[in-house]
């Protein structure tokens, strides 16, 4: 009897430990992936996510194809798409990789419950989430002791090549055809600055990971700057699993300084699955019950401004077209814009992690909600509400100019006294809208809500 593979986040052949044990059982192997929006509910991928997942699937599908197997397509709730592939191909387990989400959870334990034999293994993560416990046993919940307790795990164990070859059926089940599921964008084609961009798949990240190697001896000194590529832009790579942590912490161990850099970035991937793990619904209620209580404002234009890169504030402009157009974001600038919309907006953050969501080609259900509960203050870290970010300074302290004139085109001709502010009459010469809302304003606002809250 065959094993079924069930691939999901992880949608590589190197280090991938399902696969491997698969393949290790002696049977033959049936890849499958189950595209599952009705499990997902509101949490179906975003449009972003959905032009990667295509071309990711293709690239894995002649991955297995090269190996002897094929890549079988089913839709549906998973628990019951695996329990029919069950049935019709007399398998004998799944295995997969466990992953955190809680509609994955959900489907991992209807699973079990319909009373398949289900085994799970570790490997999207340096450690197993939850695994990384203090002295008495508790997991964390502020980022760095977990990353000094997750320190004391690693390394991780080395990255296992790809099987020569995976033990094909000796008949194949129906699958769908990739087609057939209209993860593209039909009319308007939006996709255009991503395919220019990106190359989902195993190869697009190792390339990836070989660019990044060439310049990260710097990371630590360019990591910040959003006018020069000093991060590894690996991200919605790792988010679909083309490539293990463990893979990357061990190709980073030769950076000097920038070691630790990276790989303490890296750790918070880790970190933001060990408290989903904890707290399941973090994307979607404030850790924080106080926060349900900030009259947040219901501001239609202001997020319609927000969203499509017209809040007047340049920074935030550049970090939003950024986004619309090539499917990410550099990090400091989504503190920046995150921080606006909560702010300076007075917005409540669900709205932006779900613009993040459908938008992010990266989009990873527990570094979204960690990150912006981060920005709001809402969340189980130290980070308070208060402490505002004022755009402006922190466009000059790290050096936009280079960045704005790229994604705000019709700034391009300014200099550097006037690009990460320009005045009235230079706004209006360049078609450049008048900031939404005053730094100081929208400050004292968003501090009178909290002093609001604070006093319900
Ligand atoms: P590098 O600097 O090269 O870092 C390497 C890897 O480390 C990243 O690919 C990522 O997996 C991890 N990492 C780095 N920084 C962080 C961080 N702050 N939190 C968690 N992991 C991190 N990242 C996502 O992958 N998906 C998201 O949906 C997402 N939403 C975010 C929302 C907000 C409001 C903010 C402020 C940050 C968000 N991030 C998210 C984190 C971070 O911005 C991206 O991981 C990073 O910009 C990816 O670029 P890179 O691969 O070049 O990063």
């Amino acid at each position: 009897a065959p094993v079924i593979l069930w691939l999901r986040r992880d949608l590589r052949v190197a280090d991938q430990a399902a696969l491997l044990a698969a393949v290790d059982s002696g049977r033959p192997v049936i890849p499958v992936y189950v595209l599952d929006d009705e499990g997902a509910r509101h949490r179906r991928l975003g449009g972003a996510s959905r032009w990667w997942l295509y071309h990711s699937l293709a690239a894995l599908e002649a991955a297995l194809q090269q190996r002897g197997s094929r890549l079988i397509l089913r839709r549906g709730r998973a628990e019951v798409a695996l329990a029919s592939l069950m049935i019709e191909t007399r398998a004998h387990a799944i295995h997969a990789l466990h992953h955190v989400e809680p509609w994955w959870q959900n489907a991992e334990r209807a699973v079990l419950r319909g009373g398949l034999n289900l085994c799970l293994h570790h490997g999207n993560y340096l450690a197993p989430p939850g695994s990384v416990r203090s002295g008495s046993g508790t997991p964390y919940r502020i980022y760095t002791p977990f990353w000094r307790a997750l320190r004391a795990q690693m390394p991780p164990a080395l990255p296992r090549p790809a099987p020569d070859v995976i033990p094909a059926p000796t008949r194949w089940p129906a699958s769908e055809t990739l087609d057939s599921w209209g993860l593209l964008p039909t009319a308007p084609d939006w996709a255009g600055g991503m395919a220019a961009e990106w190359t989902p798949g195993e190869a697009g990240a190792q390339q990836r990971l070989a660019d990044f190697l060439d310049h990260a001896r710097v990371y630590a000194e360019t990591r910040n700057l959003p006018s020069q590529s000093g991060t590894s832009r690996l991200s919605p790579h790792l988010a679909f699993g083309e490539i293990s942590p463990a893979t990357l912490w061990h190709a980073t161990q030769d950076l000097g300084g920038s070691t630790d850099t990276f790989l303490s970035e890296l750790a918070w991937r880790d970190y933001a699955a060990n408290i989903i793990h904890q707290i399941p619904d973090y994307g979607s209620r404030p850790a924080k019950p106080d926060f349900e209580s900030l009259p947040w404002r219901d501001d239609p234009e202001g997020l319609a401004a927000w969203q499509g890169g017209r809040t007047g504030y340049p920074i935030v402009d550049a970090g939003m077209r950024e986004l619309w157009v090539s499917g990410w974001m550099h990090n400091r600038v989504r503190m920046i814009a995150a921080s606006f919309l909560i702010k300076h907006l007075l917005i409540d953050w669900r709205a932006g992690e779900r613009w993040f969501w459908d938008t992010l080609l990266d989009a990873d259900y527990a570094q979204n909600a960690v990150n912006w509960q981060w920005s709001a203050g809402s969340g189980v870290d130290a980070n308070l509400f208060v402490r505002i970010m004022a755009p402006l300074v922190q466009s000059e302290k790290f050096d936009a100019g280079a960045y704005i004139r790229r994604w705000v085109p019709e700034l391009a001709g300014l200099g550097d006294d006037q690009i990460h502010d320009p005045d009235p009459l230079t706004r209006r010469r360049c078609g450049y809208p008048m900031p939404i809302v005053g730094h100081r304003e929208g400050r004292e606002r968003a501090l009178a809500a909290w002093a609001a809250m604070k006093a319900k």
